[in-house]
Parts: structure tokens; sequence; C-alpha cells
């Protein structure tokens, strides 16, 4: 029987402060304030938590996102898949990995722990999962004693083998890899990772987490823009709408009829000073 791999999550450290600093770099936009000013404010307890607090959650809501790059945690994460590891890293903005090497690393037999999805388990096929992968931990060990080197040697390793992650990811980053590795749609176990990750930041600083959902939450899009089929199939289906209801309510209730854009409101948006 193979070890089995089990997937750990930990926030090693994150930006001191950060729901002051990202007040402050809002505010430093919108306000005649200097910079300096508007942390002696802060230092000096003048704007309650309160009013920082509501003041985030406001402009959480526009498009203005760019001062949530300057909040940054640190995650050390270990025994994840590789096949959890190739989804991860096609995240390129807002976050920076080290993963743990296949060439530097010689795995032991006995060490080498893999993932196994517990559909494994439920068709009764784990025993021979199991077996595959314990040939494999052989052949692989057996092929570094003959001289292959271990960059070599991988080319047996499956998607099932662990791998290690130490990363560095900024706020603006971390809401928008919540949007959609939360949502039911992402693959189980970065899923599983990525509501760990949440966790984590949940016991450090619940007033950031709150802003950790899946892109359907309230405090997010509000609204799922999957398919229906699978929105009916989504637990979260119970607690947040689907986009093709809000607009059967805007066309029903609305005073306006949702239509396609043609030229005319091109124009408009043109030539209007609204803002
Ligand atoms: C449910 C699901 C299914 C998927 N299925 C597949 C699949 O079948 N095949 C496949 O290859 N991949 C698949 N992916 C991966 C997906 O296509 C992305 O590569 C991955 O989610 C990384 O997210 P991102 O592109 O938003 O990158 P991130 O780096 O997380 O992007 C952060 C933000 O920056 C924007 N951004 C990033 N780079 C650019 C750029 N160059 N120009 C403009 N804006 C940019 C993004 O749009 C996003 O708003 C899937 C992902 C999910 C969640």
């Amino acid at each position: 029987m193979n070890n089995q791999a089990t997937m750990q999550v930990k926030l090693i450290d994150h930006a001191s402060a950060p729901l002051e600093k990202l007040y402050a770099a809002f505010r430093t936009c919108y306000s005649s304030d200097t910079p300096i000013e508007i942390w002696e404010k802060i230092k000096a307890d003048k704007i309650s938590r309160e009013k920082i607090r509501h003041f985030i959650a406001e402009r959480l809501k526009t498009g203005h996102a760019s001062p949530l790059e300057q909040i940054v945690f640190w995650f050390a994460i270990s025994n994840v898949s590789r096949s959890l590891s190739h989804q991860f890293v096609r995240h390129r903005i807002g976050i920076s990995f080290e993963q743990q090497s296949q060439r530097y690393v010689k795995f032991k037999q006995n060490k080498l722990a893999f993932v196994m999805p517990d559909s494994w388990t439920r068709a009764g096929l784990d025993d021979e999962f199991d077996q595959l992968l314990a040939r494999t931990s052989e052949l692989y060990e057996r092929a570094l004693k003959a001289g292959i080197p271990a960059e070599d040697a991988r080319f047996i390793l499956p998607n099932a083998a662990p791998t290690n992650f130490h990363i560095m990811v900024n706020f603006a980053e971390m809401l928008h890899i919540c949007d959609i590795r939360l949502c039911l749609r992402a693959q189980w176990e970065i899923r599983r990772m990525v509501a760990l990750m949440r966790a984590e930041i949940r016991r450090a600083l619940p007033e950031v987490a709150i802003f950790l959902q899946p892109k359907c939450g309230e405090n997010r899009m509000g609204y799922c823009d999957e398919s229906f089929d699978d929105w009916q199939k989504c637990p979260l289906g119970k607690a947040r709408p689907h986009k093709s209801s809000l607009f059967e309510l805007y066309e029903r209730y609305g005073s306006r009829k949702a239509r396609a854009l043609g030229e005319a409101e091109f124009r408009a948006v043109e030539e209007k000073e609204i803002l």
C-alpha cells in the first residue's frame, strides 16, 4: 500500500496592517491629504476601524483594483499533486511560485507518497491504483540506482506525484483565484487547496477574508455566470442567483429593456460627460 500524500497549507506571513495599507492606498487617490498625513491620521486613531472597513468595502465594488496589489501573502503548500500544480502555475499575474524540483530532488521509494482522488476508492479501484504506483516507485528507484539522472527518471512519475510550493500572492490575485477556484466548476483538489488558503487568511485576517469568495459571492460579482445546468447542480446555487434570472427580473420589473449594444450606444458613451 502506497503512502497517501496529505495536503498541507500554511499562511507563513502577510503584509502587516493590511486594512490600513489598503485604506491609505485608496485614500491617497481621493484625498487632498498627502499619504504621510493619511498615515498620521490612521496612527493617531482619527479614522475608526469601521470607517476603514466600510471605505475599503465600497472601493472593492468598483473597478479601482490596483491598490489591492499592495497587500501580499506568503504560503507554504505541500503534498499537492502534479495535476494540481500544473493548473496552479497557469496563474501568471500577481503571484510568484517556487516549486519542488523533480530534477534536484530524488524521491525515496518509501517516501514517495501519491495523491489519490476519493473517486478511485468509490469505484473500488484504489488497490489497483496503489499497485501501479508502487510499481512506478520501485522502477523509479531502480532507474536512479542504474545511473539514470533524476531529471530523466521522473519521466515515469504520474500526475499523482506530490509536490510542494512556497508562494507569494497579492490580494488582487488572491481574490481572482478565489473567484474561479472556489467555484464548483474548478477541479476538487485545487478547490480544496484554495479553500484552505482562504481558511488560513480567515484565521489571521478575518476582515480581509470576507472578500475571498467564489465569483458568485455577495462580496464579489454576486451571481453565477456559468452555464444554467452547472448552476442548478451547484450547492451555492441555493444561495446565489444565476445571471439568466437577473436578466429575467430586469426584463419583467425594470422600466427598461435589455438590448444588444448598437453603434448609437457607442456614440453615446463617446460623447457623454457623465462621470
Ligand atoms: C473551471 C476551469 C476550467 C479550465 N479549463 C481549462 C482548459 O480546459 N484548458 C486550459 O488550457 N486551461 C483551463 N483553465 C485555466 C484557465 O484558462 C487559466 O489559464 C487559469 O485559470 C489562470 O487564470 P487567468 O488566465 O485568469 O490568469 P491569472 O494570472 O490568474 O490572471 C489574473 C488576471 O489578469 C488577467 N490577465 C492575465 N494575463 C493577462 C494578459 N496577458 N492579458 C490581459 N489580461 C491578463 C486575467 O484575465 C485575470 O483577470 C481552466 C480554469 C478553470 C477555473
